[in-house]
């Protein structure tokens, strides 16, 4: 079974695909013909998840999903949240991002954060929203060279380690992406279960 995911950030693809295993193909936006950067001009995670996934289901009238994920700091209220992409400026640059971050935050003592990914699927027509969390604290210093985005400074809680100091299969055994294509993947095997 293959499904459209509705993004152009091989990152997310790998991890979504490793994380969903071979229960279905997971396929980018690119390798299914469409050349669009879908915009996220909203202010929850949900709505910008809803946009992309409701227009490429306009677009190709199948079954597709997307994601939107943020990183909320406690002691930020939340940010930078539906923001994590642009927190910086429109380059989306990950390093600026980083620096931000770790400016705003200072020499906080509450260091406490959580990503959190809303995966948004249309399915027969009719959408369903999945939402994975992973709480944490953002670290005073970048470590490791793994991952992307703000993983360098993302220690998921246990862990004496940053996301991007683990492999990508020790990342999915936690992270919040994987625990949102969990609960897609329980939500299709269900559908395909009891309607075919
Ligand atoms: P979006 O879902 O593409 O809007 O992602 C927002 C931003 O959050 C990305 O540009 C990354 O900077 C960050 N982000 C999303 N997922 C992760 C992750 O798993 N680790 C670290 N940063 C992430």
């Amino acid at each position: 079974m293959q499904l459209i995911f509705a993004t152009n950030n091989q990152h997310k693809v790998d991890e979504i695909q490793a994380a969903i295993g071979q229960h279905l193909e997971v396929i980018p936006l690119k390798q299914a013909g469409i050349d669009i950067d879908i915009p996220e001009p909203h202010d929850t995670l949900e709505a910008n998840a809803s946009e992309k996934s409701r227009t490429i289901h306009q677009l190709t009238g199948l079954s597709c999903f997307s994601e939107d994920t943020g990183l909320e700091v406690e002691a930020l209220n939340g940010e930078p949240g539906v923001k994590s992409a642009r927190y910086a400026g429109e380059d989306k640059a990950f390093d600026k991002n980083i620096e931000k971050l770790l400016t705003k935050l200072g020499n906080s003592e509450n260091r406490r954060a959580r990503f959190r990914t809303v995966i948004s699927l249309i399915w027969e027509g009719k959408e369903w929203l999945f939402e994975g969390i992973c709480e944490g604290d953002i670290t005073r210093e970048q470590s490791g060279a793994g991952g992307f985005g703000y993983d360098p400074v993302f220690k998921p809680a246990g862990s004496d380690r940053t996301f991007a100091e683990m492999t990508m299969a020790e990342k999915n055994t936690i992270s919040h992406r994987k625990k949102a294509a969990d609960k897609l993947v329980l939500f299709l095997q269900n559908q395909v279960i009891t309607t075919r």
